[in-house]
């Protein structure tokens, strides 16, 4: 009921949205059950709509980036998923580029390269949207958001605006703010550096291919599956306990690198769950090592 009144007021203000829709879908994993409502907003308007409706009707609401460090729910996710995606612009202004949250890093990445605009490097190979990279404070390389970002505009719980500068947004290892927050990240603006534009090139293309060749990008994934534990590294310890190869279901620890957990096909939530808890126990008795997921679990338990 409280859904059929939610897609009825979509319908009528043409906020576009599907029913039931399979989360597989949307996850690099290819993995999780149905969204019970995805929205695609395609601006803050419809997104400040989309808010205030749900909070009216008291339906649950997930934002969803490009699904890319994600692994829902085989039961799928109640209430509304709210897709960014089209919140996109890319604007460049002397050193600074300003992004709607939904824009790709990718396009971002190459957009600073066209503009010789240099800080951004280790970002490209990054899969997933500027909004999430921001979330998660995403890095390789030995560089992350927090290094290029300036400052940020969000939309609160009550559909407010708000403005967040650097200091605000406590970037950290793989986290943020944002995590312990209901804000939902609309525009990014970064301050990067004039940089020779074939350099920079040179820079993102070494960087892709050194993941090409190490990590197992021919596999449905959600990236490392781990966070980095202090003074270890999450893979090393997966490898040496002899975890690579070892599946439950369709997941697998993969052979190329022990750090990913992948899905060889018809891998399930409960399977990567399942394989994830086992190669906890393994490394929490063999190296007294707690190995802390950096993949996010979303949707019904
Ligand atoms: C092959 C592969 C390689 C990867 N390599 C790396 C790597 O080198 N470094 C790294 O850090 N990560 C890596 N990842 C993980 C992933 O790409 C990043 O975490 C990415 O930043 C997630 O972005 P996303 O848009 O897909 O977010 P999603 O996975 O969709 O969401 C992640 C979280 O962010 C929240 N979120 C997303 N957008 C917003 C927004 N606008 N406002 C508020 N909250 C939001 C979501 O609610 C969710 O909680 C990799 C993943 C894969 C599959």
């Amino acid at each position: 009921m409280k859904l059929d009144n939610l897609t009825n007021r979509l319908s009528e203000l043409k906020i576009e949205y599907a029913k039931s829709e399979s989360m597989s879908r949307h996850t690099t994993f290819k993995i999780g059950g149905n969204a019970d409502v995805l929205i695609k907003i395609k601006s803050v308007s419809e997104l400040k709509q989309v808010i205030s409706i749900t909070n009216e009707l008291e339906v649950p609401r997930f934002i969803l980036g490009k699904g890319s460090n994600l692994l829902v729910s085989d039961s799928g996710i109640e209430g509304a998923v709210i897709s960014l995606q089209g919140i996109d612009g890319i604007e460049i202004n002397g050193d600074t580029i300003v992004c709607g949250a939904g824009a790709s890093l990718r396009s971002v990445c190459i957009a600073a390269q066209k503009a010789s605009l240099s800080g951004l490097e280790f970002a490209y190979g990054i899969p997933g949207t500027v909004g999430g990279a921001l979330y998660m404070n995403a890095g390789a390389y030995g560089g992350e958001m927090s290094q290029v970002v300036a400052s940020a505009t969000a939309v609160d719980a009550d559909g407010n605006e708000v403005k967040l500068e650097l200091s605000d947004m406590k970037l950290g290892y793989r986290t943020s703010v944002f995590k312990n927050s209901n804000l939902t990240i609309t525009s990014i603006n970064m301050k990067l550096q004039k940089g020779d534009c074939t350099e920079i090139k040179n820079a993102m293309d070494d960087f892709f291919s050194r993941r090409r060749d190490k990590q197992p990008l021919e596999y449905p994934s959600a990236g490392s599956t781990f966070k980095r534990p202090e003074g270890y590294f999450a893979g090393a310890l997966v490898e040496q306990n002899n975890l690579k190869g070892v599946s439950v279901g369709g997941a697998q620890v993969s052979e190329k690198h022990a750090g990913f957990v992948i899905n060889t096909g018809n891998a399930t939530c409960n399977d990567v769950l399942s394989l994830i808890e086992k190669i906890k126990d393994t490394v929490k008795s063999a190296d007294g090592v707690d190995l802390e997921p950096e993949v996010i679990f979303v949707g019904r338990k």
